[in-house]
């Protein structure tokens, strides 16, 4: 996938207002000489924008429309350093509404349902995001916020919700408090917007058998608009990305590179109409890859997997970039083992060794199963790694998965 010509033109527009303002991309820009791009190429040679830059404009440095078009701000919280503020015109309003209409859309979602809103309201571009998109699409908001599950549930029988919007595990939370109170028979939802993180298939099918719905996955972040920048259709073949409006790369996070369309890498995004502060080649550590060829609902709009992680639990091995969501899915395949596993990364003897251990449920034979698993990782990452099959329970619990991965390579 490559940027197009239509896309370089709106990249130019964007470089333009940038060095105008002055903004920390600006600067970067005249420090490169860079006035435009004109093939993709060029485009692929753009320095990146990162978090960091974002918090050292704090706090209204990002600005790059005049102050008397700019309508709203949000902000995304660190847990580290400053936050960072996006400063909104009243067209950055209005297309984020757009986009997120579309999402609804593309869910099969109609200005006759009822929906549901139960992320925060606030700094935060979610809450306020599901609602401009319901309010444009002509859906009716039932506007809860997040919290208070009384509250929630009360409301959804009584208005008899269609579409429920929440993160994964608050969609998890208010399927299981459901089915403790016996009131399914008086919920009418049936569908699921569900923020994009990485959420197990587990989780997915329980909540969806729970509450009976079909789930899509949204996604986007404060930085870039906010939530609704793509979604999943119908066929459920990765979320279709809103290219009209952002231009999405997937890089490798180690050398910066664009990597091939079906690669894993880094997410990537340069808006393409923003005005109150515009990005190029954003870096956003999210982890995902891009799905060649045509979805069969017809939209042209390309595709991205559903979120595999973050950049920052990637593992270089033997020169590979491995990432925990690749192992666990192979593992989730085989119904021998348990759900738990640990690997265990070190350097012996001049090389990179993996082992892997995962605990047999005990329900079935497990001769092989060893060199079995070892093959499908293998074709999965393309080198072996040493399987270690011990008995359900040796391996430590923890809600970290962090704590599944031991590098033992640097101590
Ligand atoms: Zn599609």
């Amino acid at each position: 996938m490559k940027i197009s010509e239509k896309q370089l033109a709106q990249v130019n527009d964007r470089i333009k207002a940038l060095i105008n303002a002055d903004s920390f991309y600006g600067k970067k820009l005249k420090e490169a000489g860079i006035t435009e791009v004109r093939t993709p190429e060029d485009f692929e040679s753009l320095p990146f924008s990162e978090k960091k830059d974002l918090r050292d404009a704090y706090p209204l440095g990002l600005m790059t429309a005049p102050e008397e078009e700019i309508v709203r701000i949000h902000s995304s919280s660190g847990t580290t350093g400053k936050p960072v503020i996006i400063p909104y015109t009243k067209k950055d309003v209005e297309d984020w509404a757009t986009m997120f209409a579309r999402c609804y859309e593309t869910a099969g979602i109609t200005s006759k349902d009822r929906i549901h809103i139960t992320p925060g309201y606030g700094l935060w571009t979610a809450g306020i995001g599901f609602q401009a998109g319901c309010e444009k699409l002509g859906a009716m908001a039932v506007p809860m916020g997040p919290g208070n599950t009384d509250k929630q549930l009360e409301m959804m029988t009584a208005l008899k919700s269609t579409v429920l919007c929440a993160t994964s595990s608050y969609a998890l939370l208010l399927a299981e408090e459901i089915a403790k109170r016996g009131i399914k028979d008086q919920i009418h939802l049936k569908k699921g917007v569900i923020g994009s993180e990485r959420w197990s298939q587990k989780m997915r099918d329980r909540i969806s058998k729970e509450l009976g719905i079909e789930l899509y996955d949204i996604y986007g972040l404060t930085e870039i608009y906010g939530p609704g920048i793509g979604i999943n259709c119908e066929y459920n073949t990765g979320m279709h990305i809103w290219d009209d409006f952002i231009y999405l790369e997937i890089i490798d996070p180690v050398t910066g590179k664009n990597v091939p369309d079906g690669e894993q890498g880094e997410i990537v995004i340069t808006t393409l109409v923003k005005e109150g502060a515009p990005l190029i080649r954003y870096r956003t550590h999210d982890l995902s890859r891009i799905i060649p060829g045509k979805c069969p609902c017809g939209r042209e709009y390309p595709r991205i997997d559903v979120i595999a992680g973050r950049t920052d639990d990637m593992m270089k091995i033997k020169g590979v970039n491995v990432f925990p969501s690749q192992i666990e899915e192979v593992l989730g395949t085989f119904p021998e083992i348990s759900s738990e596993y640990q690997i265990r990364i070190s350097h012996l003897d001049g090389k990179d060794t993996m082992r892997i251990y995962v605990e047999t449920t005990g329900d079935n034979s497990f001769a092989d199963l060893s060199e079995r698993i070892a093959a499908k990782i293998k074709s999965a990452i393309g080198f072996t790694p040493i399987v270690k099959v011990v008995e359900i329970g040796v391996l430590p619990r923890s809600m970290k998965k962090t704590a599944r991965v031991i590098d033992e390579r640097f101590d």
